[in-house]
């Protein structure tokens, strides 16, 4: 008997973006037959779609004026929200990254970073250069609540991660920082080691790309993507929020 192989045999199935596509097209296209209502759209959707032009949504400052209201997510990857003045799309990584980057270099401002230990330690094996690293930037590790300790041969012991950092995610932080870090200098400003582990650090302990988000979790990132917004710069610099304001959706509308 044929084996099967596993990985074309999952790719023949359908994601799950295709198929609710296909079954809205069918009915699109059912209304156009006979027995229709005779209700005929004035243009067609993709007429209109076209004509909001990438140009009309643009970057736009994080608002600190009053919350956005969350209506939902795209594609579990960006919140769609509302406030008075607009509509705003949201990368919520990049959203949730610069929320907690701001968080620890507020608390390191006041000490260590809150840490959790690790039930059974992690041993990672690493490259020299990247046990170097770590190796040399042990204080600014530690401050962020990190444990790490050479552990004989190619290996690091991980006894400890900040509270902030899932469980799950300690190994592939751990990695990062080991790539990040390497290429920084020994004895250079402890400062900038420090934000390149906080900047690591939130990256890792943030929400991602394709996750579900419970309403809860996204007014709790724009409220906080709010008040830390004048504290500093993101740390990647990787646009935050789309806005389109409601003067651009007015006038396309032909309300004023
Ligand atoms: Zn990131």
């Amino acid at each position: 008997a044929p084996t099967r192989a596993p990985g074309p045999a999952a790719e023949a199935s359908p994601g799950p973006w295709t198929q609710p596509v296909a079954v809205l097209a069918d009915t699109a296209t059912s209304t156009d037959g006979p027995g229709s209502t005779g209700f005929a759209p004035p243009q067609s959707l993709t007429d209109l779609v076209r004509d909001m032009r990438p140009a009309a949504m643009a970057p736009a400052p994080v608002p600190t004026g009053r919350s956005m209201l969350p209506l939902g997510q795209f594609r579990d990857t960006f919140i769609i929200a509302v406030d008075d003045e607009g509509i705003a799309i949201i990368d919520q990584h990049v959203a949730h990254e610069r929320v907690l980057f701001e968080q620890v270099m507020e608390r390191l401002t006041a000490g260590p970073l809150e840490s959790q230990r690790l039930l059974t330690p992690l041993v990672l094996e690493l490259s020299p250069a990247e046990r170097q690293a770590l190796g040399q930037h042990q204080v600014a590790l530690t401050r962020l609540g990190f444990e790490v300790e050479e552990f004989g041969g190619d290996s690091v012991c991980v006894a400890a991660v900040p509270a902030l950092v899932p469980i799950a995610a300690s190994e592939v932080t751990i990695r990062a920082l080991a790539l990040d870090l390497d290429g920084f200098e020994e004895g250079g400003p402890v400062d900038q080691a420090l934000r390149q582990v906080a900047a690591t650090t939130a990256c890792h302990a943030a929400v991602k790309a394709h996750d579900r988000l419970t309403p809860e979790k996204m007014v709790y990132i724009l409220d906080e993507l709010r008040r830390t917004a004048h504290s500093s710069v993101c740390p990647h610099g990787r646009p935050v929020v789309l806005r389109l304001s409601r003067r651009e959706i007015e006038r396309r509308f032909e309300r004023i």
